[in-house]
């Protein structure tokens, strides 16, 4: 119940994503559009689809179909998400949505020789190191709604 009310008194008016929209991804979707909107960033989320999704290729994640559609829909591998924590999870949803909402592509640059500089790297070395990731998670925020500024 506690949860309930600090979602409801955190995302309030300015947010219109019915409960329970996006299943198992609500959590994250709501704190994409809060950070979108902690950026400046207005996202529509309204024709987003999120679905665990049999037969992606092995290893990936979640992937974005659609991008730049009317349509946009995200796959998650099922196994995977049951066995992520919550920082993958963030990762993985606010890769996808970086696609599917943002319209962004792939980001291969690194900032010292290993580090991405963006949630878009193509893999997840973005959280390799979760401390690494914790310590950057403003930067990297900031990077996904603002790429190159
Ligand atoms: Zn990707």
């Amino acid at each position: 119940m506690k949860i309930v009310l600090i979602l409801l008194i955190t995302f309030g008016s300015s947010v219109t994503i019915a409960d329970g929209q996006f299943g198992v991804f609500d959590f994250q979707v709501r704190r994409f559009v809060y950070e979108a909107k902690l950026q400046g960033v207005k996202v529509n989320t309204q024709r987003l689809r999120i679905e665990f999704m049999p037969g992606l290729p092995h290893r990936w994640l979640a992937a974005c179909f659609n991008m730049g559609s009317y349509y946009p829909y995200i796959g998650v591998d099922r196994y995977v998400w049951e066995r992520s924590g919550s920082l993958r999870k963030e990762y993985t949803i606010f890769h996808e949505m970086g696609h599917c909402i943002l319209n962004r592509n792939h980001d291969t640059r690194l900032k010292d020789g290993y580090h991405p500089i963006s949630i878009m790297y193509p893999d997840d070395r973005v959280i390799d190191n979760s401390q690494y990731y914790l310590e950057y998670r403003a930067e990297y925020m900031h990077e996904l709604f603002h790429p190159n500024k």
